[in-house]
């Protein structure tokens, strides 16, 4: 059988190939997965990295270089034997790249990337979250469109951040707390319709993890949890070094545990949950009800740092509120580490110290013990392309196991 032309970088490559192709293909798969972790190599590095003969390197190399998903570095680096060795890195952007999209509830923003998955923010687009699914899908389809004209590196997928709960396989919201006109809509399907390009629907707590995985501490731990504490409550929680999806994908709503039976109501429709008194949003509603102005969180935060406000009954609330989420977290899960991700935490300089005291106070103290509290380091724009590439990637090869 006459393997396929790779012309298309590797997208839509048989998935039963004879073997040689095969063993080629788990190869790139390796080289790129190794570049993806170790960032830009040299032949003798990925050599080494990967125990492949160097023949096999080598034509591994050229063939990574040919179909378009590595570039040579213009640096060259000295090898152990002192020569100058030619770098390789995932292609960039003039050569291949992908796109990101985070949905929030005010704010949605687009970015393009290389093959690393670092967006570039200098040419990222902000605009306002539209009021309608049609209007969510037009604004998303006319700023990716600018970055696909011609002249740029060919786009192999747009990856999104999404709130709600999102069925990950076909890429279906079911529920939208937040943003409700996404409820039961084929947003993936949609997008890839109108765009022709892949398109992955990444769930934002599971972003924030993939994020965290690839960027941050969480790289060498395998029982940890991500917890969102933004414009929405939620969780992700890897244990025993899987994501925990549950039956649908579903897992990890904390947001919407009650946390007051009579409290204010939710945008999922019930009363109390956790996520309206224990994130972002809680907080400045609570700040804006007592000053009463409607104030966004930026103006919130210039008048604390003028001297014109003082949060501190509001923040020491939100905090007991988030403690009690981290201590259930703790409680239910017993991880290494939480990570925390939201603005709140940046609005006292010992946030996190606080937050360490009470939820030591709440948790049950063996399982309290040894658990680290960080703040995380991704995001989930960040996240959205680590879940466009890792499918990306999977389709150059399988993984070798
Ligand atoms: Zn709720």
């Amino acid at each position: 059988m006459e393997e396929r032309p790779q012309s298309d970088l590797g997208l839509g490559v048989q998935q039963n190939p004879p073997r040689p192709a095969t063993l080629k293909r788990i190869n790139m798969r390796r080289f790129l997965e190794e570049i993806r972790t170790r960032g830009p190599s040299t032949r003798a590095e990925l050599t080494r990295a990967t125990g492949v003969a160097p023949p096999t390197s080598s034509s591994t190399i050229a063939d990574l270089l040919e179909t378009g998903w590595l570039e040579q570095s213009d640096d060259d680096r000295a090898t152990a034997k002192g020569r100058p060795g030619k770098v390789f890195r995932l292609a960039s952007s003039s050569t291949a790249m992908v796109l990101g999209v985070r949905i929030d509830i005010d704010e949605c923003v687009i970015a393009p990337s290389g093959l690393d998955g670092i967006p570039r923010d200098a040419e990222a687009k902000r605009f306002p979250t539209p009021k309608d699914y049609d209007g969510l899908l037009q604004a998303i389809f006319r700023h990716a469109d600018a970055y696909l004209k011609p002249g740029k590196g060919r786009c192999l997928g747009l990856g999104l951040a999404v709130p709600g709960l999102v069925d990950e396989g076909s890429g279906r919201v079911a529920m939208s707390p937040n943003l409700h006109f996404l409820d039961g809509q084929p947003l993936c399907t949609d997008l890839q319709r109108r765009l022709e390009i892949e398109v992955v629907c990444t769930q934002e707590e599971h972003a924030l993890c993939l994020a965290e995985q690839r960027l941050g501490r969480a790289k060498e731990l395998s029982d940890y949890a991500v917890v969102d504490v933004s414009s929405g409550m939620g969780m992700g929680v890897v244990s025993g070094g899987s994501y925990i999806h549950g039956r649908r994908g579903f897992a990890g709503e904390i947001g919407h545990v009650t946390a007051e039976p009579n409290g204010q109501l939710c945008g999922c429709g019930n009363r109390g949950c956790m996520e309206t008194v224990a994130t972002d949003t809680a907080l400045l509603n609570a700040v804006c009800a007592r000053v009463g102005q409607r104030l966004s969180f930026e103006e919130m935060t210039n008048r604390i740092a003028r001297g014109n406000l003082d949060i501190a009954p509001e923040l020491d609330r939100t905090l007991d509120y988030v403690a009690i989420a981290l201590s259930s977290v703790t409680n239910l899960f017993n991880p290494e580490a939480i990570f925390l991700h939201g603005r709140l935490l940046d609005l006292a300089p010992d946030t996190m110290d606080r937050l360490r005291v009470k939820t030591r106070a709440r948790a049950l103290g063996p399982s309290f013990e040894g658990v680290q509290l960080h703040r995380a380091q991704g995001n989930k724009l960040y996240g959205a392309l680590a879940g466009l590439l890792d499918q990306v990637f999977a389709a150059v090869g399988p993984r070798l196991t």
